[in-house]
């Protein structure tokens, strides 16, 4: 199963692609996770993205498109994938569809993650983000149960850099100029789906679960 998960900054994407990945044993391809991964090593990937990513704006097409294709010629990738946070841009979906040509695959799925933008704030400001392992929490809608720390691994969890309220703004700008686009773009095909966001963690899986069982089929 080849999936794509859209949304708004901090609808529950993330969390959703982690669901997916457990049941499904097919990997998730975080571009924001990949990049933060580069800054946090200080590879020249990480120099380049770093400034962009604080500011809350779109690191270049061409440095996230060369990411996503050589993360999908890895053999993992072969019985499937969930990208999530890519393609954020109308050039990137079309450079996503060009790159799947050339494997002989195609998207199955989008899955958009419909939150309306002041819930969405609310939950970006609360999120924590374990350290070591990635797993994410809310302070008030899914604490940890000891503070600063991850339950399932006992790393430290922190805010995201690009968390914080001024660039939560200026991501949801880029979000509705470059990324809302991208709609329109996969309704015309119709491997479009929508779930409503602002259910709980289970509420939202259990929609997206039954997409997957439906497109399976
Ligand atoms: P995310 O974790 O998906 O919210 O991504 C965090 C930041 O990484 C974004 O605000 C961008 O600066 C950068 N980023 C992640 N994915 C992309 C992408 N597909 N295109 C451009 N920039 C991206």
């Amino acid at each position: 199963m080849n999936l794509v998960l859209l949304g708004a900054p901090g609808a529950g994407k993330g969390t959703q692609a982690k669901i997916i990945m457990e049941k499904y044993g097919i990997p998730q391809i975080s571009t924001g996770d990949m990049l933060r991964e580069a800054v946090t090593k200080g590879t020249e990937l990480g120099k380049k993205a770093r400034e962009y990513m604080n500011q809350g704006k779109l690191v270049p097409d061409e440095i996230v498109v060369e990411i996503v294709r050589e993360r999908l010629s890895q053999k993992d990738c072969e019985k499937g994938f969930i990208l999530d946070g890519f393609p954020r841009t109308i050039a990137q979906a079309e450079a996503l569809d060009r790159i799947l040509e050339k494997m002989g695959k195609k998207i199955n799925a989008v899955i958009n993650v419909n939150v309306p933008e002041e819930e969405v704030i609310k939950r970006i400001v609360y999120r924590r983000t374990c350290k070591k392992c990635g797993a994410i929490y809310h302070l008030l809608y899914n604490p940890p149960k000891k503070e600063s720390t991850c339950d399932k691994c006992g790393g430290e969890l922190y805010q995201r850099e690009d968390d914080r309220e001024e660039t939560v703004k200026e991501r949801f700008r880029v979000y509705r100029k470059n990324t809302e686009p991208l709609i329109d773009y996969y309704k015309k095909r119709r491997i479009f789906f929508d779930v409503d966001g602002t259910k709980d963690v289970e509420g939202v899986k259990r929609e997206v679960l039954n997409i997957l069982e439906k497109i399976k089929r």
